[in-house]
């Protein structure tokens, strides 16, 4: 009966969409109104120089201290901020943030690396330049030291875009890390079309740290990042027994629960002083 009725009136009032449009409209509202309110917050998490286990600098990692929920994870966001054309306003934040942050700890820590992931939407920004370019005049903080970290599936999807945007980013003097290295497709010419610097490996990778001196695929993309002469970062390192096969490997750096989690600024602030105290021989 429906149908004679007409199929086009019965699905306008679909429920599901109709309470799926519902969802989409409250998380809009919700998150603007955490944007306007002061409600995301950076935290940071450490990354260690493999020999010596020195933090030589942090991944600026976004979370949304929400008013009733508590802490919520980027996993629980950002999906939706970015299918709203929310990204390219947090995710600037974020960076400002960042940067802001990162000359503060280069007091404590000269050279100390500030490493701000980048969404699909801030990457086809035609703004994304400039905007990095501000923020890097506006908080003071050296090209060099921020690190931009895109995934192979971002960076994919317009190749040819993507490869003229990252030259143009690393004009600015900063650099560009693949991140989630070896989860995306056919990494290999990409990796030779675009204007990469560091290659982070999944931390899938190295959890299947092979249990008897097997060959894996952590080690097959250490290869591949010297052979192209890119700086690794170890992912997702959970245990020492992973930290000292990277080492092994000759790989310099690492990030994971093993040495830290992502935490507030003042955390790594307190890593830092710690870590400075060490240097120094303490008189008497
Ligand atoms: P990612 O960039 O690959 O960041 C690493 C993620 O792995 C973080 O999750 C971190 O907390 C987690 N992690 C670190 N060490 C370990 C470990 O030893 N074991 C395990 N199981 N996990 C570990 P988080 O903070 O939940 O972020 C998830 C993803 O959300 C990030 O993955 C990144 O893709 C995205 N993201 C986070 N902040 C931002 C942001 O400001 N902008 C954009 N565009 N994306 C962001
Ligand atoms: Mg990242
Ligand atoms: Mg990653
Ligand atoms: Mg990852």
């Amino acid at each position: 009966r429906a149908k004679l009725d007409g199929g086009g009136a019965a699905r306008r009032f679909d429920p599901a969409l109709f309470a799926l449009e519902e969802q989409r409209r409250k998380a809009e509202g919700d998150i603007i109104r955490a944007l306007d309110e002061g409600q995301f917050e950076v935290h940071y998490q450490p990354i260690v120089d493999l020999d010596g286990e020195q933090t030589v600098g942090v991944e600026a990692l976004v979370r949304w201290q929400h008013p009733e929920r508590g802490l919520v994870a980027p996993i629980a966001f950002l999906e939706m901020a970015e299918s709203l054309g929310l990204l390219p306003r947090l995710g600037g934040w974020v960076l400002e943030e960042a940067c802001l942050q990162a000359v503060r700890w280069q007091r404590q820590f000269p050279g100390f690396e500030m490493n701000v992931n980048l969404s699909a939407s801030q990457l086809s920004n035609p703004n994304l330049v400039a905007e990095v370019r501000g923020v890097l005049e506006r908080t003071g903080l050296e090209p060099e030291h921020l690190v931009l970290e895109l995934t192979e599936s971002v960076a994919l999807t317009d190749l040819v875009e993507s490869a003229r945007v990252l030259t143009d980013l690393k004009s600015l003097g900063v650099r560009i890390a693949l991140d989630d290295f070896g989860t995306g497709f056919s990494s290999l010419s990409h990796l030779s079309a675009l204007p990469v610097d560091v290659v982070k490996i999944d931390r899938s990778f190295v959890q299947a740290m092979p249990e008897s001196g097997g060959a894996s695929v952590a080690e097959a993309v250490l290869h591949i990042a010297r052979t192209f002469n890119l700086a690794p970062v170890a992912e997702g390192v959970e245990d020492a027994a992973q930290a000292e096969w990277l080492r092994d490997l000759a790989c310099s750096r690492a990030q994971g629960y093993h040495f830290a989690r992502p935490m507030p600024a003042l955390g790594v602030t307190e890593l830092l002083d710690k870590q400075a105290d060490k240097e120094i021989p303490l008189a008497g």
